[in-house]
């Protein structure tokens, strides 16, 4: 499984995408910026910050 944690992004937040691919955690974190923090324009670096962010998520291995 792959991990991103939006605190790494976002200091303070507690919301994570858990997922099987980096495809998949990129699209739950876009959705939880989108609502939760505000953005509503998604620009590729925001893509990239996320990507560089997700890890192997060794629990759930
Ligand atoms: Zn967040």
């Amino acid at each position: 499984m792959r991990l991103f944690e939006c605190g790494t992004l976002v200091p303070g937040c507690k919301w994570h995408a858990r997922a099987e691919d980096d495809a998949e955690v990129v699209r739950r974190a876009v959705e939880h910026l989108r609502e939760t923090h505000g953005e509503t324009v998604v620009r590729e670096n925001m893509v990239d910050n996320i990507k560089q962010r997700i890890r192997d998520d060794a629990k759930a291995a």
